[in-house]
């Protein structure tokens, strides 16, 4: 599973390097962005290779971020995680596909603070895909389908109401678009409780973590944060933390 995970991770940096940039995420192989220099097989090995190469371009010596072995790093534990939690089942393999899937939007949402469609509405459709396989076997999805739609909708009415209040007194927008439709993925795969304390979850920790940034700054945030991180950190909590009060 960890090198499964970190198999992906380096996909994922693909994606969140690629995707906003309307590029296809498939061709051309991987180069250095600062020199062109084609990726090698060798240096193409989640983690290792950045080791290898400390962290440098083997062609022009240019700094790679220390943000992709990073990701696979994180990818390769959230895999890890989900197998000791669900063990060696389907549902492990489910609740990867979602964190990976939490992971490439967070880092999406913080480069460009957008949550692009082609990820978040696939998901959700996954998600409610799953619960319908759910209705088959109740061991083959995280959630059966009538708490899939039922979490998607209030997902998407979490935000999407305390938005319309927003602008209705501020007359300008408080969450972006995209974060409705990430938390209707969120409850897609979770349900109805479980979207709504990853939520709760979500507020806490961008209240907290965003109070401590502009500390840190020591200045008003003008600029928008982004809340996907917040929301896949909340959606990740409960992923192992699931409220059974049903
Ligand atoms: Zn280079």
């Amino acid at each position: 599973m960890a090198l499964f995970g970190a198999m992906v991770g380096s996909f994922l940096n693909v994606v969140a390097y690629r995707m906003p940039a309307g590029t296809s995420v498939v061709l051309p192989p991987s180069a250095c962005p600062a020199c062109g220099h084609r990726i090698r097989a060798w240096e193409n090995i989640p983690i290792l290779s950045w080791i290898a190469l400390r962290g440098r371009c083997s062609a022009c010596h240019g700094d790679i971020s220390p943000r992709y072995p990073a990701v696979e790093a994180l990818a390769a534990v959230l895999a890890v995680l989900a197998y000791l939690h669900f063990g060696w089942t389907l549902r492990a393999l489910e609740a990867s596909a979602y964190l990976w899937v939490l992971l490439v939007l967070a880092l999406i949402d913080w480069d460009t603070r957008l949550l692009p469609n082609r990820i978040t509405l696939p998901g959700i459709g996954a998600g409610l895909a799953l619960g319908a396989l759910g209705l088959l076997h109740r061991d083959w999805s995280l959630v059966p389908l009538p708490h899939a739609a039922l979490g998607a909708l209030i997902g998407y009415a979490l935000i999407w109401i305390p938005d319309r209040l927003y602008r209705l007194v501020r007359h300008r927008r408080g969450f972006g678009g995209g974060d409705r439709k990430m938390l209707a993925l969120i409850g897609a795969w979770l349900g109805p409780l479980a979207v709504c304390d990853a939520f709760a979850l979500a507020v806490c920790a961008g209240a907290i973590l965003g109070g401590l940034w502009a500390a840190i700054r020591r200045r008003q945030i003008q600029s928008a944060i982004p809340f996907g991180p917040f929301l896949a950190i909340g959606g990740a909590v409960v992923l192992f933390f699931r409220p059974r009060w049903f």
